[in-house]
């Protein structure tokens, strides 16, 4: 007889950590399972830092998830003694119609969260290695900034197996059943098989194969980041100078970026949001080809005309898109005793301490308390 959890969590990355350590830290017997290395660089949560911000163009109901996520980030640096979250301040350049600029400015004011605007003198005046044109408009936050991916699954994974949980790697997970209402849930790995009361399975890109039976049509897209050393140093580029920012071009193109986080000789991290290429996790393109590199070395000359000095590296990462891009965090409409959490669409982590909770909530209780109508599987079930 396989031994038996109370609850099963398949996927370590971002959520699945943040998840494994709420529910060993409420007291559950917790399993998890993943296939790959703890904060490996195989899926969509590596590369060193992820953008946080609170005021939230894509809608303003992730607002308040933000603002419990900000307070977890706090909680998980000081649990952990790890540097998990840095405040930078965060821009939000574009046209004043663009999505960046005004459903940002919206979402500030539908919940009455700080922050100023600038025009484009007031931009090159604080933010110097921005050369924005006459016609671009910020949103400037203060509390924006850089999540830590690594460090924070380390961190939830080190508090997760304090609390008693118990976690493997580098073992794949090729099916699971659950047997209906009120019964126990089944994992079937390439080692053994698994059985618990819950199931909790976060498989990141990996969801069209662990979650074909949801319905919701996930589509994985590769994406680079780049990383640049500035020229003339990172002197102009540190975290106490330069903001995390969105820059959206009038045509609706946007990058995305960071301070230079690596010291002197590192560099700093940029890349395009969405419009990647549709592509399979296990035969992902992670070569960076020179083609692409000088692309984005070109859209940068003008708008950030010192970061691309000099080109350090580069690596593919992956998101996982649903129709809408809004998250699926659910109990999976089929199998009660299952909780889903995928298809965080290129935007999840910085709200992933409030996605462990919420993950641990349903697991649990079915419900609850935090709004999360707009995740519902079922407005994209196919
Ligand atoms: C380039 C890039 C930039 C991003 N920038 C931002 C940003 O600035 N701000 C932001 O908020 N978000 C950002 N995101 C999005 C964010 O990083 C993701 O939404 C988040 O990391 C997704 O976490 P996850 O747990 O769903 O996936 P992952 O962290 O990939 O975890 C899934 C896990 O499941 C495991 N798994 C899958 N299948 C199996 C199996 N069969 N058996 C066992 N284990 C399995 C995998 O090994 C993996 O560890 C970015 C993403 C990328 C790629």
């Amino acid at each position: 007889m396989a031994t038996s959890y109370d609850v099963i969590v398949v996927g370590l990355g971002g959520m699945g950590s943040a998840a494994a350590y709420h529910l060993a830290e409420r007291g559950q017997r917790v399993l998890g399972i993943d296939r790959f290395a703890p904060a490996h660089n195989l899926g969509s949560s590596h590369g060193g830092s992820r953008i946080y911000r609170q005021a939230y163009f894509e809608d303003p109901a992730y607002v308040p998830l933000l603002l419990r996520a900000r307070e977890l980030w706090e909680k998980l640096a000081t649990d952990s003694g790890r540097e998990v979250f840095t405040e930078t301040g965060g821009l939000m350049i574009g046209r004043e119609h663009s999505e960046a600029f005004a459903g940002t400015l919206a979402s500030a004011h539908q919940w009455g969260l700080d922050h100023e605007v600038l025009g484009a003198a007031d931009i090159r005046r604080r933010f110097p290695t921005f050369t924005p044109a006459a016609e671009d408009i910020a949103f400037y936050e203060r509390k924006a900034g850089i999540a830590r991916p690594e460090e924070t699954v380390t961190a939830h994974l080190d508090l997760a197996r304090a609390h008693g949980a118990e976690l493997h790697f580098a073992e794949m997970v090729l099916g699971w059943e659950a047997d209906g209402p009120g019964g126990k849930a089944w994992v079937v790995t390439d080692r053994g098989a698994y059985l618990a009361d819950r199931l909790v399975i976060a498989p990141g890109a990996w969801a069209p194969k662990l979650l074909s039976d949801l319905g919701v049509r996930v589509t994985v897209e590769r994406q680079v980041m780049y990383w640049f050393q500035p020229e003339g140093g990172t002197t102009s580029f540190t975290p106490d100078r330069h903001p995390v920012y969105i820059w959206e071009d009038p045509d609706g193109t946007q990058i995305y970026g960071f301070p230079a986080l690596d010291g002197p000789e590192g560099g700093a991290k940029v890349a395009f949001f969405r419009k990647g290429v549709p592509s399979d996790p296990d035969t992902l393109d992670r070569e960076i080809h020179p083609d692409e590199i000088a692309a984005m070395a070109d859209h940068l000359r003008s708008r950030l005309p010192a970061l691309p000095g000099r080109f350090l590296k580069g690596a593919a990462c992956m998101y996982a898109n649903t129709p809408d891009e809004h998250f699926v965090l659910a109990r999976h409409p089929d199998h009660p005793q299952v909780t889903v959490a995928c298809g965080f669409s290129g935007h999840g982590f910085k709200f992933v301490p409030v996605i462990g909770e919420i993950i641990a909530d349903l697991a649990l209780d079915g419900t609850t308390e935090h709004p999360i109508a707009l995740f519902d599987p079922r407005r994209v079930r196919v």
